[in-house]
């Protein structure tokens, strides 16, 4: 199969290498240009629990510059990153071209059907980690899952009910090929679930380490930290259930109180991204759960205020932004004057 990773940040790198290993061709289509002359000249430094390797088979490009059509294109940019992404790339999906979103979040489907109709969209969710060191350079540690399920053939929020799953032949073909690459994947008739329990799961974790700065270990120091997880978690996976997503709330509130233990010193990636001054993925998590429920009048408060809470943070820091600041020779000019 011939792959092209669009976002080849960490987890696109992280797949992009795993699947060049086990022999698949792969291009790497990214906007850094530091981290694209870097995989050219030296290859992809990849960091997994077993081994430190270099890989040179990888292809690494722009997307404007790419020419060959793929049979599958893997997104893996950050979900506000996907109209922009695949509008550069647009030359690149023929008509037999499939997408794979395994990004966080809800509204993945609908941004990529701009793009391809949904009966060429798989989906998926994955809790594998990836940690992006520097240009080639990419680390992944502790493993984890991979649940994909074919769009159009799974419940989602816009469908009235949960429909039975019918297998999907390069579905089959896409999870045959991450197993030998090493990622654990499984075709799930239940991935909307899946998937919006991980968008519950991250709407309380995410978002509250990233308005508080605390780990998620720290969310546990004051009791009403857990008990405001818990509710962000209630409320999101009320508005599934309300969306014929037969998303489980034991399951993920129990998750939620083992995180607390198991992920210690961990900053999600939402509060990684407002250290870094870069924009944050809550309106496709928190956001997006609001939207859903206001559709179905379904009060969301503990949800609607994160959203607000980091959005503000979002858009002071995006007016700090260096783009956004007067040129250097603006600078001068008005020191000058
Ligand atoms: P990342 O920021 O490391 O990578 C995104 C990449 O997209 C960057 O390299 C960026 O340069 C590239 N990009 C931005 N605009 C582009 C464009 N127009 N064209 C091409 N490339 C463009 O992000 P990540 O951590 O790899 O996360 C990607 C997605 O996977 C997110 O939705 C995230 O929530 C999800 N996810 C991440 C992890 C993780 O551990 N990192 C785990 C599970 C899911």
């Amino acid at each position: 199969m011939n792959i092209a990773i669009l976002g080849a940040g960490a987890m696109g790198s992280l797949f992009g290498g795993l699947l060049a290993e086990a022999g698949a061709s792969v291009t790497l289509l990214d906007v850094n240009q530091q981290h694209l002359d870097a995989i050219r000249h030296d290859g992809l430094r990849l960091e997994t629990d077993h081994q430190t390797r270099t890989i040179t088979t990888l292809a690494a490009c722009r997307p404007e510059e790419a020419t060959q059509v793929p049979d599958l294109l893997l997104i893996f940019t950050k979900t506000h990153q996907i109209a922009a992404a695949l509008g550069s790339a647009r030359r690149l999906l023929g008509p037999a071209t499939w997408v794979l979103t395994l990004q966080n979040g809800l509204g993945n489907v609908e941004a990529i059907s701009a793009f391809v109709p949904p009966e060429r969209i798989l989906v998926g969710v994955t809790t594998i980690p990836a940690d992006f060191l520097g240009p080639a350079h990419v680390a992944s540690h502790g493993g984890g899952l991979i649940r994909m399920g074919h769009a159009a053939d799974a419940a989602h929020t816009d469908h009235p009910g949960h429909r039975p799953f019918n297998g999907s032949c390069r579905l089959c073909q896409v999870v045959d090929l991450f197993h030998r690459a090493g990622l654990r994947a499984t075709a799930d008739p239940n991935v909307w679930a899946a998937i919006w329990e991980k968008a519950a799961f991250n709407a309380a974790f995410n978002a509250l380490c990233a308005v508080t700065g605390c780990t998620v270990e720290q969310i546990g120091w004051v009791p009403s930290g857990p008990e405001m997880a818990l509710a962000v978690v209630a409320e999101a996976i009320a508005v599934a259930r309300a969306a014929g997503i037969p998303a489980d709330l034991e399951h993920t509130q129990a998750m939620v109180l083992r995180s607390l233990k198991t992920h210690a010193g961990h900053q999600p990636s939402m509060l990684q991204d407002i250290l870094a001054h870069r924009r944050t993925e809550i309106d496709s998590i928190n956001g997006a759960i609001v939207r859903a429920a206001r559709e179905r009048n379904i009060p969301v408060p503990y949800t609607e205020m994160l959203w607000t809470l980091v959005s503000l943070i979002d858009a002071r820091q995006g007016a700090e932004r260096p783009s956004l600041q007067p040129s250097s020779s603006d600078r001068m000019a008005a020191t000058i004057s």
